[in-house]
């Protein structure tokens, strides 16, 4: 059965009444609803807890999707009890993991204003994230952070806007991804959308971000790798420049 993913609606929920709908072989829990971002496009899956109704809890490791993209399992640690179907439990992300994701998450839309290349690759952490672009001239990290920080401080808001996939069929020159594919099959699209009226960027994503840029904080490019004659890999991290010489 699908799961409502409340997700999708308030980036900022981090927690959720919910009814078990089913158990699998291998512990896997699904719920009628869920905060829970699962694995996928770049960014982990939330991990956190489910509260039972005695108050005992059961530790989640990062949630993924099931037989179908719109089915997320939440899949307890080794040696958690697991709930039964019907139960009422209320979920709980790890919301300081979580928001950092968002953060980093962001930052790497930031990235991909500030380098218009096509993307190749995308893996979002809570310490360090990466981008691949491919690009065969080389450029200057410093000069690289130095304009991201310019747009986290310009403020600009983000926001979601939903797209049919045969909008998104008819202008595939907004995918800035040359191998993730945008997350279509759920019949619409949700487009990314930084500055007002998408001034600064669109970009079809199933992730989860943060409202505004300056939510980002300090944030800089500590290494730039060539990947091959026309791949840089650049890594994102938070703080200033040199701070983890
Ligand atoms: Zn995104």
């Amino acid at each position: 059965m699908a799961t409502t993913a409340l997700f999708r609606d308030d980036f900022y929920l981090s927690t959720n009444e919910a009814v078990v709908t089913a158990v699998h072989a291998d512990g896997g829990i699904e719920l009628d609803q869920t905060c829970f971002y699962a694995t996928s496009g770049g960014q982990p899956g939330d991990t956190g807890f489910l509260e039972r109704s005695d108050g005992s809890r059961i530790a989640l490791g990062p949630a993924v999707t099931g037989a179908t993209k719109d089915i997320i399992i939440h899949r307890p640690l080794a040696d958690e009890t697991v709930p039964i179907v019907g139960e009422t439990l209320v979920a709980h992300i790890d919301w300081a993991r979580r928001y950092k994701l968002m953060r980093m998450h962001t930052a790497c839309h930031l990235l991909s204003v500030v380098c218009p290349y096509p993307i190749t690759g995308a893996a979002v952490g809570e310490d360090e994230s990466r981008v691949d672009f491919d690009m065969a001239q080389t450029i200057d990290k410093d000069e690289v952070t130095e304009k991201l920080m310019r747009l986290v401080g310009e403020n600009h808001p983000i926001f979601v806007q939903w797209i049919t996939d045969a909008e998104l069929a008819a202008n595939p020159g907004i995918v800035k991804s040359k191998n993730v594919r945008p997350p279509t099959g759920l019949g619409r699209v949700s487009l990314v959308c930084i500055g007002e009226n998408s001034s600064v960027d669109s970009q079809p994503c199933g992730g989860t971000h943060v409202s505004e840029t300056q939510e980002v904080g300090a944030i800089y490019i500590a290494k730039i790798d060539k990947k091959g004659k026309e791949n840089r890999r650049f890594r994102i991290r938070f703080g200033a420049p040199g701070s983890d010489a």
